[in-house]
């Protein structure tokens, strides 16, 4: 069976949700080869040995978290040239897009980024995007070289499958372009103790209709019930009641959780476009003509100040 890279997205050894789930979907169309860079490297094989990579290729370097993209580019390419590779599976973070883009130019090969599914096919691995705003579904597939492909976060189940899980060192050569943009500080983002947007199973979203900063606690309260992230429109954003890292949407974060209850959210396009792949969807507002019911599966007609905080203390009262 033909060798899948899957790009290993880790911080210090410890292997972040989305590529258990890369692993998952890695080993429908070849064996997971995964590729784990930088501090703690070598820290990721059991993991990921667990969920069914055949072989963990690590390499360390200073370069890996000194500059951006470019040394983990050659690195991904090293590995290219090592395994000949059916696939290239990269998480679809912004960094995941970045790396993913600039391989596949350097391969002469074609990129899918956020496929939302992966199947194998008689040409090679076939992708499932949501696109135009989720107004349709497309499959499709690369038709000329090594594929490259982003997976956005939620898109399959992890499911453990024991397999070797082998340590081999990768050998890279760092280009001349790889020490080109250096990282001069790093500020470690204040934790919330929430999960973060992008990855999170349960997304609790909040807009203008939360009428204020001080009003998102009801959203926030909501999201702690249910152990969930907190998403904003970019009217709420724009309005400064929520950070800009909290928006949902085209030129926010495109989430897709299993459950994404938006609240005093109208439901824009712009909207729409980073949440609606969103497995189950729940709206609350109080106009029943908003276009967010055109899509929800849930919808409730009502003023979210009564209706929300009732919802937190049934799931409170039915955890406790
Ligand atoms: C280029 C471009 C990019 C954009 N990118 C994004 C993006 O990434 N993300 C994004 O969200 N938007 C984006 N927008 C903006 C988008 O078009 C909408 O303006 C925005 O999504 C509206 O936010 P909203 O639904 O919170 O506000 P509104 O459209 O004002 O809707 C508020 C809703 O709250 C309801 N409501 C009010 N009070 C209550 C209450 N007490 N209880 C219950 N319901 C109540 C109202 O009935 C209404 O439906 C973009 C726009 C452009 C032009």
């Amino acid at each position: 069976m033909a060798e899948v890279l899957v790009y290993v997205d880790h911080v210090d050894g410890a292997v972040r949700k989305p590529t258990l789930e890369l692993l998952t979907l890695a080993r429908r169309v070849g064996e997971p080869v995964a590729v784990a860079l930088g501090a703690g490297a070598e820290a990721t094989a059991a993991v990921l040995a667990e969920h069914g990579a055949v072989k963990v290729l690590t390499a360390d370097a200073p370069e890996f978290a000194d500059y951006l993209v470019v040394p983990k580019v050659d690195a991904l390419q090293a590995a290219h040239e090592q395994v000949s590779p059916a696939a290239v599976l990269v998480p679809s973070s912004a960094e995941g897009k970045e790396i993913a883009a600039r391989l596949a130019l350097r391969l002469g090969s074609g990129l899918i980024t956020d496929a939302t599914d992966l199947e194998p096919g008689d040409d090679g691995p076939v992708a499932t995007q949501s696109v135009f705003a989720a107004a349709y579904t497309t499959k499709s597939r690369i038709s000329r070289g090594t594929p490259v492909i982003t997976v956005k976060p939620n898109s399959a189940a992890v499911e453990p499958a024991p397999a070797a899980g082998a340590t081999e060192s990768l050998s890279v050569t760092f280009g001349e372009k790889s020490t080109g943009t250096k990282v001069t500080a790093r500020t470690p983002r204040e934790s919330t103790g929430r999960p973060e947007l992008t990855e999170a199973a349960i997304v609790v979203s909040g807009g203008r209709g939360v009428n204020g900063a001080e009003n998102f606690s009801v959203i926030e309260a909501l999201a702690d019930s249910l152990g969930a992230a907190v998403g904003a429109s970019r009217a709420a954003v724009d309005a400064g009641w929520y950070p800009h890292a909290n928006q949902v949407g085209q030129t926010g974060k495109s989430v897709s959780p299993q459950l994404y209850i938006a609240s005093g959210i109208s439901g824009a396009i712009q909207h729409r476009a980073g949440m609606q792949t969103s497995k189950t969807i729940v709206a609350v507002n109080k106009d029943a003509e908003a276009p967010i019911f055109e899509l929800v599966d849930y919808g409730v007609v009502g003023d979210l100040f009564d209706v929300v905080p009732q919802l937190t203390e049934e799931v409170n009262t039915r955890k406790g």
